[in-house]
């Protein structure tokens, strides 16, 4: 279904730090920020779960009932056009592993919409209460 990546070229100290950022690719700043808004504000969902079973991708922020996924994505690892700059060295491997990164993102957006989810995209760099508030109308505006 998808392509693979090669292996990473070398093992650079530019290699290891992105690592290191890999990391902190969940619990991060904003994540916890918006979930306390979210939380708060009376809205209880799960953490770190697969809106779906059977298909093995797990959302940040997932309300079952509602069904809405909430992804929050880093900039550099999902390419945002407003911060996804490339390392210098190994660029076109970098330039791979993020286009793979974004092909995934959009099949599971489809694969959860065609299921009856909504699916809610969230940049890093997004301020907080913005993106609570529109999760939280969309949340709300899904309650039976
Ligand atoms: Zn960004």
């Amino acid at each position: 279904m998808m392509a693979r990546l090669a292996p990473f070229p070398s093992a650079s100290s530019e290699a290891a730090s992105m690592r290191m950022k890999a990391v902190r690719r969940r619990d991060t700043p904003l994540e916890l920020a918006v979930r306390s808004i979210l939380h708060c504000h009376g809205l209880r969902y799960r953490v770190h779960v697969r809106p779906i079973g059977v298909f093995r991708r797990v959302a940040d922020i997932v309300f079952r009932s509602e069904k809405v996924a909430v992804f929050v994505d880093g900039c550099f690892w999902h390419g945002c056009p407003s911060h996804g700059t490339l390392p210098v060295s190994n660029g076109e491997w970098w330039k791979s592993k993020i286009e793979l990164n974004r092909v995934r993102d959009a099949e599971t957006t489809l694969v959860l919409e065609s299921a009856g989810w909504a699916v809610v995209r969230v940049w890093e760099h997004q301020a907080p209460g913005e993106a609570a508030a529109s999760i939280e109308d969309l949340v709300r505006s899904r309650k039976r």
